[in-house]
Formats: C-alpha cells, structure tokens, sequence
C-alpha cells in the first residue's frame, strides 16, 4: 500500500476536490432505456445503491489497494461482511474449519444460523497447525483470526493457506487487528480478507461497517449474492467516514502500538498482575510466530490479574479506559473478558483476564490511571 493511495483520492467530478463527494443517492436515473440495460448489464453506471453507489466504490477500491487484493465490497457491519462471504460461498452440505478462539459474532454464525441451513463447522484451537490441516480434507472453507481478538493467539499462516490451497479450500481471514498495515494476509497465501471496518478503519468509533476483499471472482459472488440479496449495504456517509479514517490509519495505528507496548510493559512488572498477553512483548508464548508475520501490533491486548474475582473492580476503579466493547477509535477501553456472555464464545475466558484498548490519550496518563486502580484491588 502505497501512501498515495491513503492520502489521495481519484476525482469523482471535473471540480477537483480534495476529498470525494457524498452521493447521497440511492437511486440513478437514465435518459434512454438502453442507457439503463447497459449500466444493468455491463455495470457501467451506478444503478441503485443496494447494489452499488461511487462513494462507496472509492472506499472499495482503496481497501482492495490497502489489502493488496483485486478488489473489496463494502458491507454495514463487518459481521454483515462475514455473512455474506460464507453465504455466498457455501452450502448445505459444506463444512468450516475454523481456528479458535473465534471472534463471538463469527461463533454466532457457525454455530446459530449455518447449521440450520445444512452447514457444519469445527473450532479447532489455532495454535494447533497440524490439527488444523488434518481437518482439511472435504472442508469447503477455513476461517482464520491472527491474533485472535480475546487472548492474542496467532496462527502459523503459511503452511495452513498452502494446505488449504492444496485441498481445494478457500482460505478466509478476519484481518481487524492487522488492518491491512500490520498484517497483510494475501502475502502469506490467504485467499480472502474480511474486516470489522468499525475498529481501526474508522478510527473514530462513529461508524460499524465491514469489508471482504480479493479475488474478483470471490468478490463479484459475494457482491452479486450476499450484498444483493442479503441487503446489507453501506450508507455513503458511512464509506466518505471510512475514506477519512483510512487518511490517518497509519499515523494512529503507530501512536497505539507505541502507547500500548508502554502500558505492557508497566502491566507486566506489576506484582499483582499474573501474565500479560500481547503479542509485542518478548515474553509472548508465540513471539516468534508474531515476528514471523505481524509488521507491528496496534493498541489492543489482554492480561491476567492473579486475583481473578477482582478483574471487575479493576475494571470499575478506572478513570481514563472506559467499560466497553469494540476498539480501534481515539477513546481507552477495558473489558473483564468473563463478563462476555459464553453462549456466543468458543473459550472459556478465565476469571481474571481483561482485555484493554490503549487510545490515543498521553500513555503516562493511562499507567497513572492503570497504577491507581491496581491498588484497589
Ligand atoms: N471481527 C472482530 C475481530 C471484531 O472484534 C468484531 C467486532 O467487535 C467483528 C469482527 C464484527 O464486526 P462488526 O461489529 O463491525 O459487525
């Protein structure tokens, strides 16, 4: 990814504006009737926003460029994104391999709505490679997440895409945490990329919004049936916001991962913390698989403090990180992992881990907060 292509956009008008317009439209009118047959046919001009719209291309294209991918379709959640791809490319009969822990809405999917459209799933633990690629054999897609989103678990990507390719399986990653700067998949095999765009995409938590990208025929099945029929569009507000976040995606992402491995590094000489999980530390169980593969770690990771029923305190003695769920915006957050709700989450989390967000607040500021509450407990 070139910074041209995150600072600039093409013009959409003969004004040449610096930053794209909004076409706030949801239907294109024609002059002729084979004027409105082509642009059915041969796609040559926006039709009706469900289906396509010029600002929400522009993002499109720029996350096809980001990912390194022939091309991106925009979705109103990256868990609409997730359902589309896997309704799109399977079914009844089909089985997903997917290396666990998986991300909750994903968990959702696999085990609440494909089944009772004949689709099976297994949730092997990701660390596991070679369990992983003996699960292969007649599965039609393998869901991966590097790092995994709750504990930081990293898979050995490599030797999975070339055994998936190997069997005839599309290989499909949740790259939200690499976010096509830290980690881009499509170099180390992976066929397909999906992103909950809501995190470091938008930058600003003021937007949900997901993204597929890759091979345009992958893209082109996904657009044309679980956009089309699924109906989860994006607004075109929604993708000039994500256009705008991208502009920064770098820039913030470096300022959390400097912030964040400060906090982790003050987390991990504390007495009353027990393990900290992040995968920039050199005391990270993988480390070597994380330089393997990650360019850098951003703002989110999980640690364990040794006295587990006092995680909540904690989490309630905190001033500057907020209680809440999502990531990726300007704002600090903490989240005691147990007070996930289990019915949507393959891993039992243990009592004391909590996963924080480290924002774009001074990080002086956020150990100070981080030093007081840890003497409440
Ligand atoms: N993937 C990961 C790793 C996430 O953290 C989330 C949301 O929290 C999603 C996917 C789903 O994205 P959205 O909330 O935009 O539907």
């Amino acid at each position: 990814m070139h910074w041209q292509e995150l600072l600039h956009d093409p013009p959409l008008s003969d004004y040449g504006e610096v930053s794209p317009p909004i076409f706030q439209n949801s239907l294109f009118a024609f002059g002729s009737v084979a004027e409105f047959e082509k642009a059915m046919n041969q796609g040559t001009r926006p039709v009706y926003t469900r289906i396509t719209n010029p600002t929400v291309k522009t993002l499109e294209q720029k996350i096809a460029e980001l990912e390194g991918a022939e091309a991106a379709v925009a979705f109103s959640s990256g868990n609409g994104a997730m359902a589309a791809l896997l309704f799109s490319v399977l079914e009844a009969g089909d089985r997903v391999v997917a290396a666990g822990p998986v991300y909750a809405g994903t968990y959702g999917l696999l085990t609440k709505l494909l089944p009772r459209l004949g689709v099976k799933s297994e949730v092997i633990d990701g660390k596991d490679t070679e369990a992983l690629i003996a699960a292969l054999p007649g599965a039609k897609v393998l869901l991966l997440e590097s790092p995994t989103s709750y504990t930081f678990e990293l898979q050995d990507l490599e030797p999975l895409t070339a055994a998936a390719r190997q069997h005839g399986v599309l290989s499909v990653i949740d790259n939200t945490y690499g976010a096509g700067v830290y980690l881009r998949p499509l170099e180390h095999g992976v066929d397909v990329v999906v992103h909950s765009a809501t995190k470091y995409i938008s930058g600003h938590s003021d937007v949900v919004a997901g993204v597929v990208a890759g091979p345009e025929e992958i893209v082109r099945q996904t657009r044309s049936q679980g956009l089309v029929f699924l109906g989860a569009k994006l607004a075109p507000f929604e993708a000039w916001l994500l256009i705008r976040g991208l502009r920064t995606l770098e820039l913030r992402l470096e300022r959390h991962q400097r912030s964040a491995l400060a906090v982790a590094r003050y987390l991990e000489g504390h007495p009353k913390v027990k393990r900290v999980l992040h995968p920039g530390l050199d005391s990270f169980p993988q480390r070597t698989l994380a330089k393997k593969y990650l360019r850098g770690t951003g703002g989110i990771f999980s640690f364990e403090v040794k006295d587990g029923p006092a995680a909540k305190k904690l989490a309630d003695s905190l001033r500057l990180f907020r209680i809440g769920v999502s990531w990726g915006g300007h704002e600090s957050l903490v989240l005691p992992l147990a007070s996930q709700p289990r019915v949507v989450s393959s891993y039992a989390f243990p009592e004391g881990l909590v996963r924080i967000f480290v924002g774009l607040e001074p990080p002086e500021a956020l150990i100070a907060d981080l030093e007081g509450a840890l003497e409440q407990i």
